[in-house]
C-alpha cells in the first residue's frame, strides 16, 4: 500500500517555519504586506480570499482586502494595482481570478510588478521560471515541488509525467521539474495513449481536472503520485484526477485528495510574500 503524502501536515510545518520568520523580519521593522483584491461576488472566489486574509493573519503577515463591485471596469481595476505597486508596505499583490468579462485578465496581471506578483503569473515571472531563474514561483505547482522535497523524492534522472498544460499548473510544474533534472513528458488532451505514457512515470503529476479519470492500473509499481485535481462528485464528495484506491495499490507514495496538494498553495503564497518582504529596499 502507497505511503499517503500528508499535505496538511506538511503545510502546518511551513507555515510555522513562516511564522517565526515573519516574526524575526517585524524585529526588524519590516511587516510583510499582501493586498488581496477580489472583483465581484463569485461565492468560490469570496471562499479563496478570506482564507487566504486568515492564513495571513495566523503567521502574522499584514493582509489589505480590496473589494471591488461586479460592475467595476478595467482602468478602475488597472489604477488600483497601480496604487499597490507604489503601495511601500504592500510585498504582494493577489487579484483573485476568475475576473468579470469586461476587465481582460492578460492585462491586469501584466499591470501588477514583477517584484509583487506573489501568484508568479506576470509573463516577466513565467520567463524566469523557463530559464530556471525564478522570482517568484506560481503557488500550486511550488507546492507541488516542495511536497515532493518533504517526501524524500529526488528528481534527478526520473520520468515526469505531468497530465495537463495549463499555464498556472500543469506546464510551470513541467518546467520546475526540468530544473530538477527530471526527464519530463507533458500530456494533455491530444497525446494519443496516455495510459502508455502514465505507465513510464517514476514521478506522476495530474492536473486535469476529470474525476479519476487516470486509472490505478496505468501506474507504474512504485511510482509516486502527485493529485493536483480536485473534483466535486455530487454534493460533498471531492475526488482527485486519479483513481485514488487503485493506485495506492501500486504507487510507493500518493497525495490524497483533499488534504494533499490543496493545503500547500495557500502556504506558498504566505512563503512568496514573506521572501518579497525580504527583499525590500
Ligand atoms: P485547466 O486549465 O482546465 O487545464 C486542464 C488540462 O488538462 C488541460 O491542459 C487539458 O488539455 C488537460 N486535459 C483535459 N482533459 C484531458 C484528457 N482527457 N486527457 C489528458 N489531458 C486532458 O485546469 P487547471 O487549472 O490546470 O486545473 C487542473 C485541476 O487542478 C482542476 O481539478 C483544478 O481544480 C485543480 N487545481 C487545484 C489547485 C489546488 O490548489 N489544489 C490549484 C489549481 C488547480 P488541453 O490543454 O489540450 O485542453
Amino acid at each position: 500500500m502507497a505511503k499517503i503524502i500528508d499535505g496538511k501536515a506538511i503545510a502546518a510545518k511551513l507555515r510555522g517555519a513562516i511564522a517565526a520568520q515573519t516574526a524575526q523580519l517585524k524585529e526588524k521593522g519590516i511587516v510583510p504586506g499582501l493586498a488581496v483584491v477580489l472583483v465581484g461576488e463569485d461565492p468560490a472566489s469570496k471562499v479563496y480570499v478570506s482564507m487566504k486574509e486568515k492564513a495571513c493573519a495566523d503567521v502574522g503577515i499584514f493582509s489589505d482586502e480590496y473589494k471591488l463591485s461586479a460592475e467595476t471596469g478595467e482602468e478602475e481595476l488597472l489604477e488600483l494595482i497601480g496604487m499597490l505597486n507604489r503601495d511601500p508596505r504592500i510585498d504582494g499583490i493577489l487579484v483573485q481570478l476568475p475576473l468579470p468579462k469586461q476587465i481582460n485578465t492578460d492585462r491586469v496581471l501584466e499591470a501588477i510588478s514583477p517584484e509583487k506578483d506573489a501568484d508568479g503569473f506576470h509573463p516577466y515571472n513565467v520567463g524566469r521560471l523557463v530559464i530556471g531563474k525564478p522570482l517568484f514561483q506560481p503557488c500550486t505547482p511550488y507546492g507541488v515541488m516542495v511536497l515532493l522535497k518533504e517526501s524524500g523524492v529526488d528528481l534527478s534522472g526520473k520520468e515526469v509525467v505531468v497530465v495537463g498544460r495549463s499555464n498556472i499548473v500543469g506546464k510551470p510544474v513541467a518546467l520546475m521539474c526540468l530544473q530538477q533534472n527530471a526527464t519530463v513528458t507533458l500530456c494533455h488532451s491530444k497525446t494519443r495513449d496516455l495510459a502508455t505514457k502514465v505507465a513510464l512515470a517514476d514521478v506522476l503529476i495530474a492536473a486535469v481536472g476529470v474525476p479519476e479519470m487516470i486509472k490505478g492500473s496505468w501506474i507504474k509499481e512504485g511510482a509516486v503520485v502527485i493529485d493536483v485535481g480536485v473534483n466535486r462528485v455530487g454534493e460533498k464528495k471531492l475526488v482527485g484526477d486519479v483513481e485514488f484506491a487503485a493506485a495506492c495499490e501500486r504507487a510507493s507514495a500518493i497525495t490524497p485528495v483533499p488534504g494533499g496538494v490543496g493545503p500547500m498553495t495557500i502556504t506558498m503564497l504566505l512563503h512568496n510574500t514573506l521572501e518579497s518582504a525580504r527583499r525590500r529596499g
